[in-house]
């Protein structure tokens, strides 16, 4: 076991799904934030346990050349990203390795290399924020939280994000300072303003905002519409009630203050509906490429019927009908599906249906029903399919199944459980959604031997 406080020496060889260097020291792995793979560092241990350890970096000995200096002020302490100690050719590297390491460790795969789509750009890329408030001797203000916290980090400019999104949040905040609006306090469960949430139309440029509140109402709303109406795009303004206690961002009942409640947006030379309740991808132009990639794989023809599981506003859905005979969505969130049903109708698709419930439930209902699939797309969240899921795409039988994924573990989980179902894995492709943070999308096609 190391020593904790002691200092070693130690090379790092490799990363966490969380972006953290990996280090061995005596047969143990040790975990190091703000390394670089291949750096000698000195690094002081600070928790031990029999076999790993973590520790910080007291010393660079031999600097990698991907090691870069942070252009964030705050990516030391912001838990939003974590990559801006390197370059973008190391971290789109460990993110394809990372994919092709869950594919071979997890799904039982021999894959050489992963390829991966790499961003063009790590700049205001993202199309929605989420901050966080807070509030400090009688000032409130916004960011993000500390890693492992829910300590607010106070940030001017986030990179990542488009001007226009940290002009609403600055908007926001002088609002809420001007007028004395209070910052809810998670300890004490009071306060009204928890969240300012912001989503902008990559293509279209439409602003929603939408404030998290610890209520039903918020004071001076037209004070606060004429800030927000000098900031270009700003198309509408939602209250969120919230006012439970614990860590979910928004709450089940939207009120729409000005503007018609959801903005639109182009994708895949689609117009979509967007509710704050729906997912989309937050990164415009990759979601694109990744789209592209999934209806390339899907080698969907005219006869065939398409089942394309978490849905979201059906942006898969709709960019695979014109292709298949028919496209059939299914969804959780209801507000999602509203929109999905929506957008079918705004782009005159008349071969799409949507079904709201959980996946593997209404798959396995469709299936009794005596639906037939030809081609099953699933795109689920982290922890990715459960039994259901599974157990219906082994009666569906389709002859393809496309997997987009944003958690490379759990899709390496259920490669392997498909492969025991007669699937063999096709193609497997990375995708970088989030340049400068660790997370990592990936495709892969299953077809069935
Ligand atoms: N394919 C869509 C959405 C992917 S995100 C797109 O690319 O835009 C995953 C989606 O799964 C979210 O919309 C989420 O609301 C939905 N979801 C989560 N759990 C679900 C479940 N059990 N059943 C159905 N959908 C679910």
């Amino acid at each position: 076991m190391l020593i904790k406080n002691q200092i070693y020496e130690a090379v790092i060889t490799d990363y966490t799904s969380e972006g953290q260097g990996v280090a061995h020291i005596e047969g143990c792995a040790v975990f190091i934030p703000n390394a670089v793979a291949g750096e000698k560092v000195k690094v002081r241990i600070e928790k031990a346990a029999k076999t790993w350890a973590a520790g910080k970096i007291v010393e660079i000995l031999e600097k990698s050349p991907h090691r870069t200096i942070r252009e964030c002020p705050v990516a030391k302490l912001c838990g939003g990203c974590d990559f801006w100690h390197m370059d973008y050719a190391e971290e789109s590297r460990l993110k394809a390795e990372r994919v092709r390491n869950c594919l071979n460790r997890l799904g039982g795969e021999n894959l050489e290399k992963v390829e991966i789509l790499s961003a063009p750009t790590c700049y205001g890329y993202r199309n929605k924020a989420q901050y966080p408030v807070a509030a400090k001797k009688g000032r409130a203000y916004a960011g993000f939280f500390k890693a492992g916290t829910h300590e607010v980090v106070e940030n001017n400019r986030c990179l990542i994000l488009p001007e226009e999104t940290d002009r609403v949040k600055n908007a926001v905040m002088d609002y809420v300072n001007q007028f004395r609006v209070t910052a809810y306090d998670e300890v004490e469960h009071k306060g009204l303003l928890r969240h300012i949430y912001v989503r902008r139309g990559a293509v279209s440029g439409q602003i929603l905002v939408c404030l998290v509140v610890n209520g039903r109402s918020i004071p001076k709303v037209h004070e606060l519409i004429g800030r927000l109406k000098k900031i270009p795009g700003f198309t509408t303004l939602v209250l969120s009630v919230n006012t439970k206690k614990g860590n979910a961002v928004l709450g089940d009942e939207f009120i729409t203050l000005h503007g018609p409640g959801f903005i639109e947006d182009t994708l895949c030379g689609l117009n979509f509906r967007l509710s704050p309740r729906s997912f989309y991808q937050v990164n415009h132009h990759q979601a694109q490429r990744l789209y592209e990639a999934a209806i390339s794989q899907a080698e969907i023809t005219k006869e065939d019927t398409v089942l394309d599981l978490y849905c979201g506003v059906g942006t898969i859905t709709l960019a695979m009908a014109g292709a298949a005979g028919k496209v059939i969505g299914v969804e959780v969130i209801p507000q999602a599906v509203e929109d999905a049903w929506d957008n079918a109708k705004r782009n005159g698709i008349e071969n799409a249906e949507f079904f709201c419930g959980d996946a593997g439930q209404a798959a396995l209902d469709l299936e009794e029903k005596g639906v037939k699939a030809d081609v099953v797309v699933v795109d689920p969240p982290r922890k990715g399919l459960n039994a259901d899921t599974i157990e219906a795409l082994y009666r569906f039988a389709p002859r393809r199944i496309v997997y987009v994924s944003c958690d490379p573990a759990t899709l390496a989980r259920d490669v392997a459980l498909l492969k025991a179902r007669g699937y063999t894995l096709k193609n497997a492709l990375a995708a970088d959604l989030f340049p400068r943070c660790s997370h990592v999308e990936s495709i892969v096609t299953m077809i069935r031997a």
